[in-house]
């Protein structure tokens, strides 16, 4: 369960992985006819460079003997790589899109398994408490309107417990029924997090309508909710917002009761609607 599961494959492994099937797309492109224009080839270069000297530092980080050994480095040499794929998938976007996109996707998943990289195991039977302040609840309220804005919030592992930090708003485009995150925000907020030691916690966005019933989760809701915990964390949690000052904090995380949330600081009215919470600001 929660964050702390360690994966398998390890993280090392799954960056290489990640780094491999990139480098060969990158091949690909350049192989194309007609080539792509030189500018972009010049990137696409750069670019094999760069992943490839991330692949021997994570090849070299693979052979050690201990996983904790391994993930120190692993996650060093993610970081250390991320800035530069970073700054060349910006600087292509303007002269090839699907190099661009590539590079993201690979960075966003390099981020992930760095998170993964750096997890400490959690002692079997232990589990994940979620520390929510509640100025910070008064917060995303604020953040997530007008109707149906979306945040990603950080949250920083100490000990046992997740420490819930700042919200990035991410609202893509959509109808008022139907919100998507934008690449480009949620990848910078991604790095944010990543650069500040934190991983995404938490996952907010508005609903129209008031009251708790106003803030169930729709089937695209849970949809998302899935996409999320297979591709960040799996303790994260989903909150769903109304302009009334209700929150829904929802998610698989809570309903198998792998996590708890704990509110501190004033201000807030917590009940249950089974194993979801219901908060309730003051207006
Ligand atoms: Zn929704």
């Amino acid at each position: 369960m929660l964050i702390a599961r360690r994966q398998t494959p390890t993280a090392t492994r799954s960056a290489i992985t990640t780094v491999e099937s990139a480098r060969e797309n990158i091949v690909s492109i350049l192989m194309k006819r007609p080539s792509p224009p030189m500018q972009t080839v010049l990137l696409c270069r750069e670019a094999l460079s760069q992943l490839g000297v991330l692949r021997a530092s994570l090849v070299d980080v693979n052979a050690r003997s201990s996983s904790e050994q391994q993930g120190v480095g692993a996650a060093r040499a993610i970081r250390a790589a991320l800035p530069g794929l970073t700054t060349l998938a910006n600087e292509v976007r303007t002269h090839h899109q699907p190099t661009a996109d590539l590079l993201r996707d690979a960075a966003a998943r390099l981020i992930v398994s760095e998170a993964r990289a750096e997890e400490k195991e959690v002692p079997a039977g232990a589990r994940r408490r979620i520390r929510i302040g509640s100025d910070l609840l008064y917060h995303f309220c604020l953040t997530a309107m007008p109707v149906e804005k979306m945040l990603v919030v950080a949250g920083r592992v100490s000990g046992p417990d997740v420490i819930i930090g700042a919200s990035f708003e991410v609202t893509g485009t959509g109808s008022v029924a139907h919100c998507r995150a934008d690449p480009d925000r949620l990848a910078q907020a991604l790095v944010s997090m990543s650069n500040s030691g934190c991983h995404m916690a938490m996952w907010i966005h508005s609903h129209p309508g008031l009251g708790p019933g106003g803030t169930y989760p729709s089937s695209i809701d849970t949809g998302q909710h899935s996409d999320w915990i297979r591709d960040y964390s799996s303790d994260l949690v989903s909150g769903i917002v109304v302009e009334d000052g209700w929150i829904r904090l929802w998610g698989t995380a809570l309903e198998h009761d792998d996590v708890d949330v704990a509110i501190e600081g004033d201000g807030v009215h917590v009940t249950r609607d089974g194993r979801h919470l219901l908060l309730h600001l003051a207006e």
